[in-house]
C-alpha cells in the first residue's frame, strides 16, 4: 500500500513541466508568471494530498487531465468572488444575498460620485470643511419631521453608538419581551455590554407593564429602551407597553426614551393590505427622543444605519469619538441620499425602489411574469425526470421584517422524478448566474415576486438547460 502511494506521488509532475504544458502554456500569457506558478503548485499539492488519503485514480494523474484541473483554475481567476444572482427564494430582503436592490437612479449615482472627487466632508459656501451627514440630514429631517439626524454604517452601529453615548455606566431599562436576536449575531443584551451601558430587564417574556419600568427606575437610569420585535412575534397571553406610554414615563422622571425600530419605514404597508408596521414619522411624531433604523431593510436603500431624534442626543451622538469608527462610506451616502429622494414622491418610490416594488407587486403582475417565463421554456427539451408547473405560494419580506406576512404569489415548481430535489437546486446554484431558489417538500420552487423581468429570459433558459444536463 505505502509503496502504491509512493509510486504515484513520483507520478507528480514538476511545476515547470506543468507551466509549459500546451492548454495551461495558451492562456498563461494572460496572467503574471507567478500568479499562474502559485496556482500550479497549489493544484499539484491538492494532488498530493489526494494520492495520500487515497481518493484518486490513476487516470487523475495524466498529463492532460491534470492540466484540465489546474486549468480550471487559472479560469476562475476572471471570476470574481461576489457575483451577482437571481433571486427566486421570494425573500425580498434576504440578508445572506445582500438585502435590498437599488434604483436605477441610486446606481446612476454610485457611478457619478464615486468616479469623481465630491463635497463630501466640504462645504462649497463658506469654502471651509464641512460635515457628512449633511448630505442626508434634510432629507431625513424633511421625511420624519425629526429635529436632528445621522447615520453611521448599519444599525447595529448606531444602536451600539446611541447606548454608549447617552448611557454608558448608567442603566438602560428594556423590556424581556424584547431580547432580540438578529442574524448573524446581533443580539441586544451584548450589544449593551459592549456600549458599557448596564441592562435591567423588566417584566417577562409574554407581558411587560408600565409599572415593572417604573419601579425599575432610579438616579443611575439613563434610558429607556424600547425594541421593535422585527423577526419574531409573541402571541397569545401578552402585553407591551405601547411608545406613547413609555415616553410620558420617561418625560415624568426626565429620562429619554429610545426605540430600535429595525427595519425602519416611511410607508404604511397596511394601505396594500400586509400588516401595519409603525413608520418611523409616526414613531417621532410620539416623541421618541432616539429612533434607529436600517438604511437596506423596508427602507430599500444601502447598507446603513440611521438616528433620528432630539438634536441634543442626535448631536452627542455626532460628537462620539466612535463615530470615526463607525462612519459611513461616501459611496453608501450616495446611495442613500437618492433613495431618501425618491421618497419625497410615495408613488414614485414604491414605483422605482425594487424592495417597495417587490413588496407592492400584486398577484396578478407576478402571476403574468410566471406565465412569460413558462411560455420561455421549450416543453421539449424538458425530460422525463422532472415536471414543471405554475402554483401559488407566498413570499416573505425578509430581513427581519414583517415576520408574519405571507404575500401571496406564484412560483414555478419543479418537481423531480426519480432524481433528487437537491440535485436539481444545485444545478441553479452553480448556474452562471446562481439562481437561488427554494426547496420544500421535495420540490424545488422559483418564487416569481423576486425574479427580475430582465432575468425572466435567463432562468428559462437554465430550466431549458436543467432539461438537457439533468
Ligand atoms: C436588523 C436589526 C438590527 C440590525 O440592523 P443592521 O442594519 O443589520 O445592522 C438591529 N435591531 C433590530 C430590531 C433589527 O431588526
Amino acid at each position: 500500500m505505502y509503496k502504491e502511494k509512493q509510486d504515484l506521488l513520483r507520478k507528480i509532475p514538476s511545476v515547470e513541466k506543468m507551466y509549459n504544458a500546451e492548454p495551461i502554456k495558451m492562456v498563461s500569457e494572460r496572467y503574471p508568471r507567478h500568479v499562474v506558478l502559485n496556482i500550479i503548485r497549489k493544484g499539484l499539492d491538492e494532488l498530493r494530498e489526494n494520492i495520500l488519503s487515497g481518493s484518486i485514480n490513476e487516470e487523475d494523474l495524466q498529463l492532460n487531465n491534470i492540466a484540465q484541473r489546474i486549468l480550471k483554475k487559472i479560469e476562475e481567476l476572471d471570476r470574481p468572488s461576489l457575483k451577482k444572482l437571481i433571486n427566486a427564494t421570494g425573500v425580498i430582503t434576504h440578508t445572506n444575498l445582500g438585502r435590498s436592490v437599488l434604483a436605477k437612479r441610486v446606481l446612476e449615482r454610485l457611478v457619478e460620485i464615486g468616479g469623481s472627487y465630491s463635497n463630501l466632508e466640504y462645504d462649497l459656501n463658506k469654502g471651509k470643511r464641512g460635515l457628512r451627514y449633511v448630505h442626508v440630514e434634510y432629507l431625513l429631517k424633511e421625511l420624519t419631521s425629526a429635529e436632528s439626524a445621522m447615520v453611521v454604517n448599519n444599525n447595529a452601529a448606531a444602536v451600539l453608538i446611541s447606548l454608549e453615548t447617552l448611557a454608558k455606566g448608567k442603566k438602560v431599562i428594556v423590556s424581556r419581551g424584547e431580547l432580540v436576536e438578529i442574524g448573524g449575531s446581533f443580539r441586544i443584551p451584548e450589544v449593551m455590554k459592549k456600549s458599557g451601558a448596564y441592562m435591567i430587564e423588566v417584566g417577562t417574556t409574554n407581558k411587560t407593564h408600565l409599572k415593572d419600568y417604573e419601579e425599575a427606575i432610579d438616579q443611575d437610569t439613563a434610558l429607556l429602551l424600547k425594541v421593535h420585535k422585527s423577526n419574531f412575534s409573541i402571541v397569545g397571553f401578552t402585553e407591551e407597553v405601547p411608545l406613547k406610554e413609555l415616553i410620558l414615563l420617561g418625560k415624568k422622571h426626565g429620562i429619554p426614551v429610545m426605540e430600535d425600530l429595525g427595519s425602519g419605514c416611511f410607508i404604511d404597508f397596511s394601505e396594500f393590505g400586509l400588516m401595519k408596521e409603525p413608520t418611523v414619522q409616526e414613531v417621532v411624531a410620539q416623541g421618541a427622543d432616539i429612533v434607529t433604523f436600517s438604511g437596506d431593510k423596508l427602507l430599500g436603500g444601502p447598507q446603513a444605519g440611521i438616528i433620528v431624534g432630539k438634536k441634543r442626543f442626535v448631536e452627542a451622538i455626532r460628537k462620539n469619538q466612535l463615530n470615526r469608527a463607525l462612519r459611513i462610506d461616501k459611496l453608501t451616502l450616495v446611495a442613500l441620499e437618492e433613495t431618501l429622494r425618491l421618497y419625497r414622491d410615495k408613488n414614485r418610490a414604491i414605483k422605482e425602489i425594487p424592495t417597495l416594488s417587490m413588496i407592492c407587486e400584486g398577484y396578478e403582475t407576478v402571476k403574468k411574469r410566471a406565465k412569460r417565463l413558462v411560455r420561455l421554456v421549450k416543453r421539449k427539451q424538458l425530460n422525463e425526470k422532472f415536471s414543471i408547473s405554475l402554483t401559488d405560494g407566498s413570499s416573505m419580506v425578509g430581513g427581519g421584517a414583517l415576520p408574519l406576512c405571507e404575500i401571496k404569489s406564484v412560483l414555478v415548481c419543479i418537481e423531480p422524478k426519480g432524481i433528487s430535489e437537491t440535485e436539481i437546486e444545485k444545478f441553479f446554484r452553480t448556474y452562471d448566474p446562481p439562481i437561488i431558489c427554494r426547496v420544500e417538500k421535495g420540490k424545488v420552487f422559483l418564487d416569481m415576486r423576486t425574479v427580475q423581468d430582465k432575468e425572466i429570459s435567463i432562468v428559462a433558459d437554465a430550466i431549458n438547460k436543467l432539461g438537457k444536463e439533468i
